[in-house]
């Protein structure tokens, strides 16, 4: 395992340089976070109550999808401008941190504006204009790595962020496409001591998309944990089967309290 040279600014040197990001009460890469919510920003009154949920769970990041990269254009693509309100209201009502996913130059702004983290999804891992223009913003960005991404590919999608300025980077395992397609992608635990390992960057682990389906995801969600994640991005809705997208990978509620509640004690196993 020899890294680019090029990965300059991403390469953690010693144990004492890695990026703590605080956000809110929250500091990602030392404390242990979960981002949850529904895959896309659902009408307000559903939203609204599962952000409502997550906060009983004292969980502090909530996350949806305003625009969808949906792989069908005739799939929902998220409700765009109008989700965007919605977060700002469960940002003002919950008090909970917002996480949400940026397309393109759509709505860029609007999108730092309500966003806490912002979010690169795998497919667009690779799309070098959107990575140097967030290495141009204020906020930390939750960079998914592309299911078909080598780790050292990952490494240098984080590098144009950091190279542009953006140092306060997360980044997220989200499963790789391999020859078995019997779950939705395969699950690469290895990944994330890896990642770890060269990188001085915050790695958490989405076991939803990682998976595809909801019974994988509290198994999944602890072998991250164990494995040395930061922290887990786990789709979660008070009616899964109702979900507008990613309904099969999608956790209800009280398995999100579980896994939650099991945190604490998994940590003790690294
Ligand atoms: C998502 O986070 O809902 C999503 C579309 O994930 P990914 O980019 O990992 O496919
Ligand atoms: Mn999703």
């Amino acid at each position: 395992m020899n890294l680019s040279t090029d990965c300059k600014l991403v390469k953690k040197k010693n144990c004492e340089d890695a990026t703590k990001i605080k956000i809110g009460e929250t500091v990602i890469g030392q404390d242990f976070a979960i981002i949850a919510g529904p895959c896309s920003v659902e009408d307000e009154v559903t939203t609204l109550k599962i952000a409502e949920e997550i906060a009983v769970l004292d969980i502090k990041f909530f996350r949806a999808g305003a625009f969808k990269p949906r792989n069908s254009p005739y799939s929902f693509q998220g409700y765009g401008d109008k989700a965007l309100n919605i977060l700002s209201k469960v940002k003002s009502v919950s008090g909970l941190k917002i996480v949400t996913e940026v397309l393109d130059n759509d709505a860029f702004d609007a999108i730092c504006d309500v966003a806490d983290i912002v979010q690169v999804g795998a497919k667009n891992m690779g799309n070098t204009a959107l990575l140097k223009k967030l290495g141009g913003i204020n906020k930390p960005v939750l960079l998914k790595r592309g299911f078909a991404a080598k780790i050292e590919e990952f490494l240098l999608a984080a590098e144009y962020i950091l190279s542009n300025g953006n140092k306060n980077i997360i980044l997220c395992e989200r499963g790789i496409r391999t020859f078995d397609d019997f779950t939705r992608f395969t699950f690469d635990v290895a990944a994330i001591p890896t990642l770890k390992s060269f990188a001085h960057l915050p790695v958490f682990a989405d076991p939803s998309h990682a998976t595809g389906l909801r019974e994988l995801v509290t198994p999944m969600a602890k072998a991250a944990v164990v494995a040395g994640a930061d922290g887990l991005l786990i789709e979660a809705h008070i009616d899964p089967d109702k979900a507008l997208s990613d309904s099969r990978q999608t956790i209800n509620i009280d398995e999100l309290k579980n896994i939650n509640n099991k945190v604490k004690a998994l940590l003790a196993f690294r």
